[in-house]
């Protein structure tokens, strides 16, 4: 398997460290544990919550992706359908939100992981004990 960017790797939920190993248990299309966190990367260890209550400033990002997607679907509601009323804009803006929710809360936990988490990518990071030689 060839390295994946940083860009893909937080698009594609990965561990900061080695790359490798999924930050979430699920599916995103799974309905009941698509944002379920993995406690620690599966192939480097990494312990993925950096200290106590560290996600939580993911809601900033959360946030950010909410208003683009809104900024976004609203300006093509625009271009699409040639200004409706006000409850069309809001309409289609929400049910963006909404439909997006699970890969917005993925995405946002995975940027505040790369970007605050104080791990750099170390491409031969494996646990004590599973190391190759
Ligand atoms: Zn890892």
């Amino acid at each position: 398997m060839s390295e994946l960017s940083q860009i893909n790797t937080i698009i594609q939920c990965r561990c900061p460290r080695c790359r490798k190993g999924k930050l979430f248990t699920d599916s995103p299309f799974s309905l009941r544990f698509g944002r379920r966190l993995n406690i620690h990367c599966p192939v480097c260890n990494l312990h993925f919550e950096r200290e106590p209550a560290f996600f939580e400033g993911a809601l900033y990002f959360n946030y950010a992706l909410n208003v683009a997607i809104m900024v976004s679907s609203g300006v093509a509601t625009y271009v699409l359908l040639g200004d409706p009323g006000p409850y069309v804009y809001f309409g289609i803006s929400a049910s963006m939100v909404v439909l997006l929710v699970t890969f917005t809360s993925r995405l946002s936990k995975s940027m505040m992981l790369h970007f605050f988490g104080g791990v750099d990518y170390q491409p031969d990071s494996y646990p004590e004990g599973e190391k190759k030689n």
